[in-house]
């Protein structure tokens, strides 16, 4: 498949997987890459965040929530340059499918050591993946952290520990992405905080898969 796949994955609910997922669609799309958003939590977020936006996303969103989802995809990707996967709240065979079948694994984490030590299973199973496929990359995202407080300690520590790569781009707390999430938007619109920080986010995504 000669298209880019970015998996967002996180068995934890509430990380922010569908608030990535959608918003680095849309920058992509801001971008003129031609990306496809598929869905891969039964709960269907991005489908409905899709619904709301009325057809004016300018990317299509897919549902696709079945382990199948490694052989569906390449049948209904199409002419797109990039497809990002929404990551359902499971490490399930869905998530090993989406893993099987990316270049990137994005794995968003809110900065406590909780959630950090929640993400073990999902980094195991990505580094079996990597073990066997040398062109797998994955690396952790500092997801809805609050603004001006650092990374505690432990929360590094844990971090280090996975032997991953933390992007230096990441999200933090702002009213913005749940408001444009509930009209069907992203926080592209016009030039905010929020909208510099999925940007940045987008570049240094770019730097790792080379687009
Ligand atoms: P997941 O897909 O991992 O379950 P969501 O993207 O649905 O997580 O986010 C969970 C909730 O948190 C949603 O209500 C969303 O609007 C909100 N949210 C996500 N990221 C942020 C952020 N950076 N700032 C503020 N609210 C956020
Ligand atoms: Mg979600």
């Amino acid at each position: 498949m000669s298209c880019y796949v970015i998996s967002v994955l996180n068995q934890k609910g509430g990380v922010g997987k569908t608030t990535l997922s959608v918003n680095l669609a849309g920058a992509f799309h801001e971008a003129g890459v031609k990306v496809m958003l598929v869905d891969s939590d039964p709960q269907g977020s991005a489908r409905d965040w899709h619904a709301a936006s009325e057809g004016t996303s300018g990317f299509p969103v897919i549902g696709l929530d079945r382990d199948t989802l490694a052989t569906d995809l390449p049948h209904i990707v199409g002419d797109h340059q990039l497809v990002i996967i929404d990551g359902a709240p499971q490490v399930t065979r869905l998530a090993a499918a989406a893993i099987k079948t990316s270049d990137l694994v994005l794995i968003p984490v809110q900065p406590s050591p909780y959630d950090l030590w929640a993400a073990a299973d999902l980094v195991d199973l990505v580094k079996t993946r990597m073990s066997i496929d040398d062109n797998l990359r994955a690396a952790f995202l500092v997801s809805r952290a609050i603004k001006g407080t650092k990374l505690s300690g432990e929360v590094a520590e844990v971090l280090k520990g996975y032997e991953l790569p933390v992007l230096n781009s990441g999200t933090t707390q702002r009213v913005a992405y749940a408001s444009t999430a509930s009209e069907g938007k992203t926080v592209l619109s016009g030039a905010s905080a929020a909208s510099d920080e999925i940007r940045a986010i987008r570049t240094e995504v770019c730097n790792i898969i080379g687009i």
